[in-house]
C-alpha cells in the first residue's frame, strides 16, 4: 500500500462461502467486462500489495460514464486509450464520477475530463477535502509534531510521516469545478437510474450509486468483500472519531436487499451484503475488544497499541495508516465512557481502562 489511500490490509477472516462472487476476473485490463445492462467493469492495475483498483463504465443517455479512475500512470493512461480505441470505440464519455478523494479513486479524474472536456461528479466533502489537503509537504508543521508526539511516535521517525503527504506523482490536476453528488438524490445526468448514496468513516461523504430496479449498488470503498477499510483519525485531524460513523454507514448499508449485486472498489463483485456487514461489524467488535484487554492491563500510547493491533511490521505508509486505524477505535472506546486518555509528564497521551 502506499500514498494517500485507503484499505490496510488488515483482513478480517469472512467465511467466504457466504459470500458469492458471480463474476471471475477480466481477461485483460483494456477488456471490460459487460456485469449488467449498461455496466461494464474494468480492473485497473496498481503498483502496491493492493495491486488493482475495478471502475466502471455507465451507459447514459448520451454516452458513458466513468466512475473511478485509477491512479495516474503512463500505465494507467495507456490502458484508458485503448479502451477508448476499443471497447468504447465510436462511443463518448459524458463525464466522470469519483467516489472519493483517495488517489487510486480521483487519480485520473483531471486526465480524463480534460480528454474528453467532460464534468467532474463527486460529494461536496470529497472535492473540498481532496483540494484542502496539504501536497508534498518537505517539513513536518509544527501541529503535526504535537500530534506525533501525543501518540508516542518515536521523535527520530517522525520525519517518515511525510510519506502520506507524498502523492503528487499519482494524481493528475484536480478540475477547478465540480458537478456536486448528493445523497438521497438521484445521479443528476440524463439517462440515469441511479440514486446516490453516502457513506463516511473511511472518507467524509463517499458516494455509492445504487440502483433499486436492477438490485445493483456501486461501493467503492464503503463495502468490500475482502479487506476492511480503513478507517483512520488523520494528522490533518486528529481529534475525529470516525468509527461511530462508519459503524452507522453500516447500519445503512445492511438495509439493502441481501441479493443486492454488490460492485466494490477493490476485489471481485459480489452478492451477500448483509453478510459482509455483519464480518465488518464483528471485525470492530473484535479490534476493539484487542483495545480493550491491552488496556486493561497498563495505560499505553497509541504508538504502542498500534503495535499490539498489527504485531507484524509495516513500512512508513502502512504505519501511519495502522495508526490512524488506531486512533479510530481509541477515540470512540473513549467517547463511550469505556476508556480514558491522560497527558504524562513527556506530553503522550496514555490510555486505561475508564
Ligand atoms: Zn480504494
Amino acid at each position: 500500500m502506499d500514498r494517500l489511500t485507503d484499505e490496510l490490509t488488515a483482513t478480517t477472516a469472512p467465511d467466504m462461502t457466504a459470500l458469492t462472487f458471480p463474476f471471475t476476473l477480466p481477461q485483460s485490463p483494456a477488456e471490460p467486462v459487460d456485469v449488467a445492462p449498461g455496466v461494464k467493469w474494468l480492473r485497473l492495475p496498481m503498483p502496491f500489495a493492493l495491486d488493482h483498483i475495478n471502475v466502471y463504465l455507465l451507459r447514459v443517455e448520451r454516452g458513458w460514464l466513468i466512475l473511478d479512475t485509477g491512479l495516474d500512470s503512463s500505465r494507467s493512461r495507456a490502458i484508458w486509450e485503448e479502451v477508448f480505441a476499443g471497447a468504447l470505440s465510436g462511443e463518448t464519455v459524458v463525464g466522470v464520477i469519483s467516489t472519493h478523494y483517495h488517489v487510486d479513486h480521483v487519480g485520473l479524474a483531471g486526465y480524463l475530463t480534460d480528454r474528453w472536456r467532460v464534468p467532474l461528479y463527486m460529494s461536496y466533502q470529497e472535492y473540498f477535502t481532496l483540494s484542502g489537503w496539504p501536497k508534498e509537504l518537505k517539513k513536518v508543521p509544527w501541529q503535526h509534531a504535537e500530534f506525533y508526539r501525543k501518540v508516542g511516535f518515536p521523535e527520530d521517525q517522525v520525519d517518515k510521516s511525510l510519506v502520506i503527504f507524498d502523492f503528487g506523482g499519482e494524481i493528475s490536476q484536480l478540475p477547478p469545478s465540480f458537478i456536486r453528488l448528493q445523497g438521497g438524490r438521484p445521479l443528476p445526468v440524463a439517462g440515469a437510474d441511479w440514486l446516490v448514496l453516502t457513506g463516511e468513516g473511511h472518507a467524509p461523504e463517499h458516494v455509492m450509486l445504487y440502483s433499486a430496479r436492477q438490485g445493483i449498488l456501486i461501493s467503492g470503498d464503503q463495502l468490500l468483500p475482502r479487506i476492511s477499510s480503513n478507517v483512520s483519525v488523520t494528522v490533518v485531524n486528529p481529534e475525529d472519531e470516525p468509527l461511530s460513523r462508519w459503524l452507522a454507514s453500516l447500519d445503512r448499508l445492511a438495509e439493502l436487499p441481501e441479493d443486492t449485486l454488490v460492485f466494490p472498489g477493490h476485489g471481485l463483485p459480489f452478492r451477500g451484503i448483509q453478510t459482509r456487514v455483519e464480518e465488518l461489524r464483528n471485525h470492530h467488535q473484535h479490534q476493539l475488544q484487542v483495545v480493550l484487554d491491552a488496556c486493561a492491563e497498563q495505560s499505553l500510547s497509541t504508538y504502542e497499541i498500534t503495535q499490539v493491533m498489527y504485531p507484524y511490521p509495516l513500512n512508513d505508509f502502512d504505519l501511519q495508516l495502522a495508526m490512524g486505524e488506531c486512533l479510530a477505535h481509541l477515540h470512540y472506546l473513549v467517547s463511550q465512557g469505556r476508556l480514558q486518555g491522560t497527558q504524562d509528564q513527556q506530553g503522550i497521551v496514555r490510555y486505561e481502562t475508564a
